[in-house]
């Protein structure tokens, strides 16, 4: 038996980097505000699947599909962009045979279909059921607007100064690679590019980003979209539950930083898909040991290995270095003085969410474009002396937070953005809460 009157919400995932726990993230803050008997179907690969359902336990009404990844049977597990690339040319039909299934084994047909903004053949899958198609860009609205620039960017590098919201600072060299790809041809540019091209057929587009912090480019894009809806920071509003470190400390972080002073500790993180070059690793290790400045360093055991000799040993007074850090728990403590980051719009996001100034050193996707905002459109952080790490470069960069006054400039800067951030979750009149409530409506709209 099928119904139409029951919700039934499709959610297709993008599973790499820190795309498919973030849609989750908003499922769980949905949830609530919808009728109790709606149902949400969760479509992402079994490995995704597997790495964001072991941190804790997953709502009542929330069932997991798993999609094929495209790695033939037999085959090797691919990695990086291989498996990326793999993936893309699998959808939609992996996506379409699996969501059919959701369907028959619930009896309720799709209410709306709810993906990763990459996964912009959603539009045709809506449009063929006639259901709302709402997409999330889990990154800022920054590199969004870029991407609704592609045509333009291409045809001109003079265009950059034109697109608004940019303080006339792009460089070509800031735009995702995708963006500049020398064809669009490729997995990746293809799939970035006909988002591009179909976004505006979304019934709205959710970011994970509050008006405030980039005001005139949400003007911009709000002319050529239907409804962009900041709901973020996401972090600010969860409940500690959905932190999945909360309250545990296995790593002993919180512990070791209630001993330093305020503002003294460097917290260095690269996401969950970056390895630094390996001579990078070791000018790192360099320059924190020659300044003995207290610090936390997530890095994953392949980086350890590549630590200098003895590092470890002649640090242990000074320094931490953990295979994951409870990223969002170290910001909320006032002993960390400088988040050293790659650029990941999550990592982003949650620097300004807890006023925690920032030294970038960006590698791919829209992390180039987010240092640039960093440093010269917010002015809440550096890019890394060099663009790349050297010992004498990341002493340098340090020294401009710890010595001079830049330093406090950038603090203070950055606690602006957060007084705003905060302005925006307030539950009373903040923007992302009145964006929420919009989204809410969205989703339970039956076309
Ligand atoms: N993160 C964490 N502990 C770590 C490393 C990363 O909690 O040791 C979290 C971080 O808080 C952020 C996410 O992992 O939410 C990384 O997302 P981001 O978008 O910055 O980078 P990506 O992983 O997509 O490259």
């Amino acid at each position: 038996m099928t119904t139409t009157s029951q919700l039934h919400i499709a959610l297709l995932a993008f599973p790499f980097g820190s795309h498919a726990a973030p849609l989750l993230t908003l499922v769980q803050k949905l949830s609530p505000f919808l009728p109790s008997n709606t149902i949400f179907s969760f479509f992402n690969t079994s490995q995704s699947n597997t790495s964001i359902f072991s941190k804790g336990p997953k709502p009542n009404n929330l069932k997991i599909y798993n999609v094929w990844d495209g790695v033939r049977e037999g085959n090797d597990t691919p990695f990086g962009r291989e498996a990326i690339d793999l993936f893309i040319q699998s959808t939609p039909i992996n996506f379409v045979k699996s969501m059919k299934d959701a369907e028959e084994e619930t009896g309720v047909k799709f209410s709306c279909i709810f993906s990763d903004a990459f996964l912009w053949f959603s539009c045709e899958l809506a449009e063929k059921i006639n259901v709302p198609w709402i997409a999330f860009w889990t990154a800022g609205s920054c590199s969004l607007s870029i991407h609704l620039y592609t045509d333009l960017i291409r045809s001109n590098d003079e265009t950059l100064s034109r697109i608004p919201g940019f303080l006339s600072s792009l460089r070509i060299s800031d735009m995702p690679p995708e963006v500049v790809a020398e064809n669009l041809e490729g997995p990746m540019p293809s799939m970035l590019y006909n988002m591009a091209l179909n976004l505006h057929k979304a019934s709205g587009v959710v970011l994970n980003s509050f008006e405030e912090l980039d005001s005139i480019i949400n003007k911009d894009i709000k002319t050529k979209l239907q409804k962009v809806l900041n709901i973020g920071p996401l972090v600010l509003q969860s409940s500690k539950k959905i932190h999945s470190d909360a309250n545990s400390d296995e790593s002993g972080c919180i512990k070791w930083l209630e001993n330093q002073k305020e503002k003294s500790v460097v917290y260095l993180s690269f996401g969950t898909v970056l390895t630094l070059p390996p001579n990078e690793i070791v000018s790192i290790a360099e320059a924190l040991e020659a300044k003995r400045v207290p610090f936390i360093w997530s890095l994953r055991d392949n980086g350890v290995k590549i630590l200098p000799k003895g590092f470890l040993e002649r640090t242990k007074e000074f320094g931490k270095i953990v295979s994951w850090a409870p990223q969002l728990e170290i910001f909320e403590n006032s002993a960390v003085g400088v988040f050293v980051t790659h650029c990941g719009w999550n990592s982003i996001l949650e620097g300004i969410s807890y006023g925690v100034p920032m030294i970038c050193r960006p590698f791919f996707g829209d992390q180039k474009l987010n240092s640039r905002m960093v440093e010269s459109v917010w002015q809440i952080g550096l890019q890394i002396e060099g663009g790349s790490f050297t010992k004498n470069g990341t002493i340098s960069t340090l020294d401009k937070f710890f010595n001079e006054e830049k330093g406090n400039v950038l603090r203070q800067n950055v606690e602006g953005l957060k007084e705003k951030a905060l302005e925006a979750v307030r539950p009373d009149n903040g923007s992302s809460t009145e964006n929420f409530k919009a989204l809410v409506e969205l989703v339970k709209c039956h076309k």
